[in-house]
């Protein structure tokens, strides 16, 4: 089974269209939460997200404060001007889609979270140590989060009890092996100054990891942003990939 790993889509529905085409064949969606935030098109990003096949899909932060879960005095001032923006144009069904996504989701397999698995909705894991922490807080052989923007993987060492983090190829396959946190990257705002949607296929038959980019219309993203009044900033970090 081929499956479609996707995060921090941000309202970014031209970046989530590219990856849905590129990735091309897939028979599951594991979205790891912020649908929405950012970007100027959050309710055709929620209802593309609705429609894919076999979708499990996670409640991130962004999505949070736009069902206002979350006091937005956390986000700096623009990321606030956007959950206020997010509020009051989200549809009531797109906010009750958000209202029913879980913060966690735990199989015998595979441990999904948009943050981490000890703290999901919130933790950034950016570096090994973190990492080393979050591998006591779930059971499977794999776990994926989204949150950071940043394609990366980390590989527990069961003998030495130590971390190894790798920044996955930009398009290669990785054959895995137990236990491993795995980072898709973001699709609609990348941060790690490679301004292409990221993504991942997990083929979970060959147990095999596929870091995809793909480029897509940044300029019309950027002019729907500067139309819709919201901050001039997020339109220029979409060129940049930060
Ligand atoms: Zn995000």
């Amino acid at each position: 089974m081929r499956v479609l790993v996707i995060s921090d889509i941000h309202a970014n529905l031209s970046a989530l269209d590219a990856v849905i085409a590129d990735a091309c064949e897939f028979d599951a969606v594991w979205c790891l939460g912020d649908l929405v935030g950012y970007g100027p098109e959050p309710n055709e990003c929620v209802e593309r997200i609705r429609s894919l096949p076999n979708l499990v899909c996670l409640l991130g932060n962004h999505d949070a404060a736009a069902l206002g879960q979350i006091d937005t005095e956390v986000f700096n001032a623009e990321a606030k001007l956007s959950v206020q923006w997010m509020q009051t144009h989200l549809l009531p069904a797109n906010m009750d889609f958000l209202r029913t996504l879980p913060e966690r989701v735990e199989n015998d397999f595979v441990t999904l979270a948009h943050g981490s698995p000890r703290n999901p909705v919130w933790e950034y894991i950016l570096d090994g140590r973190v990492a080393r922490k979050n591998f006591d807080s779930f059971k499977s052989p794999y776990c994926l989060v989204g949150h950071t923007h940043l394609p990366v993987m980390y590989h527990l060492d069961s003998e030495s009890g130590t971390v190894r983090m790798g920044i996955p190829e930009m398009i290669g396959t990785i054959e895995l092996s137990p236990r491993a946190i795995l980072n898709p990257g973001s699709v609609g705002q990348p941060r790690d100054r490679d301004n292409r949607a990221a993504y991942a296929i997990f083929d979970l038959d060959q147990q095999t990891w596929t870091a995809h980019r793909v480029a897509y219309d940044i300029i019309r993203v950027q002019r729907l942003i500067l139309e819709f009044g919201l901050p001039p900033r997020h339109a220029i970090r979409l060129s940049e990939g930060w």
